[in-house]
């Protein structure tokens, strides 16, 4: 039974993390005529409105989104391109990775787009019903995953954002990553993670770096210290052949993304090539 809804959580410091790196590696692909594939394992209800009732009981977005802007961040003009887009005058609604990936995706290029909530699935059907460059479907995004790899394109980006619900994910995800490099090695992964438990990610990347797979940077952004109660004091993304000009980039953006969304004095930011090429 899943419990995770994202809408409690959109906009949040780990959303502006994770879109603001999905935004760059979609931007890549873009500079070539080519089609490519967009493929989501953990697609979400697309769109959240920030001023419903369940956004509003905990307001995280107030922890993200509501405290950057374009003037500050002029580098991440087609992050901001999106929701300038989605907002006339105040900030009332985030853009999930499908309805980011709606925003740039051309005619030629496809997505596919995986979510199992029921309520959420229906949503995000709804959204795409009368595009056709979208499939959405309701399955396991990780059974999802295999079956399209490697996609016609041979150019894509697969982004793995699960909500981490069961123990065993951590481990599921690893072992998606290494199924799904073999199938397709040239693709791009943007692996997300929250730091809630350090030991589980160390595991996670400690795998990840043994696994035989080459070119992978590591992007994280911790709002607190490391702690042992319960609650997520850092997010990251992990990403598999990232485009050439993401590491310069968000060693521009990182120390600024701190300085603005920190929520204590220990705050920090990691950006490393954990596997070189
Ligand atoms: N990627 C979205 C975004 O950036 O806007 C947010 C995704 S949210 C963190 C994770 C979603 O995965 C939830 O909506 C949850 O219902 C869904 N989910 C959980 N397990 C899944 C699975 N095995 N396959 C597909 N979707 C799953």
């Amino acid at each position: 039974m899943l419990s995770y809804r994202h809408s409690f959580h959109a906009g949040n410091f780990a959303d502006v993390l994770k879109h603001v790196v999905l935004v760059e590696i979609l931007q890549h692909l873009l500079k070539k005529d080519k089609p490519f594939t967009y493929i989501d394992t953990h697609a979400g209800a697309g769109l959240y409105a920030l001023d419903s009732a369940v956004a509003n009981k905990v307001q995280e977005y107030k922890t993200g989104i509501a405290l950057i802007d374009e003037q500050q961040f002029p580098e991440l003009a087609s992050y901001f391109s999106v929701i300038h887009d989605l907002n006339a005058k105040q900030l009332t609604r985030y853009p999930g990775s499908p309805v980011i990936a709606e925003h740039f995706l051309r005619s030629q290029d496809h997505a596919w787009l995986h979510e199992l909530h029921p309520a959420d699935f229906k949503t995000l059907h709804k959204h795409f019903a009368n595009d056709a460059r979208f499939v959405v479907k309701q399955r396991d995004g990780y059974t999802g995953l295999l079956s399209l790899l490697p996609p016609p394109s041979r150019r894509g980006v697969v982004l793995i954002d699960p909500s981490y619900e069961i123990k065993n994910e951590y481990n599921q995800v690893i072992d998606a990553v290494i199924k799904s490099h073999k199938k397709f090695a040239t693709g791009t992964y943007a692996i997300w993670y929250p730091v809630v438990q350090r030991a589980r990610i160390r595991q996670m990347e400690r795998r990840l770096a043994a696994s035989g797979i080459k070119n992978i940077q590591k992007f994280e952004l911790a709002v607190q210290a490391d702690a042992d109660e319960y609650g997520m004091t850092a997010t990251g993304i992990w990403v598999i052949n990232p485009p050439w000009s993401l590491f310069d980039k968000m060693q521009l953006v990182l120390p600024k993304l701190k300085s603005c969304l920190a929520q204590e004095q220990a705050a920090f930011y990691q950006c490393e090539v954990l596997v070189a090429e």
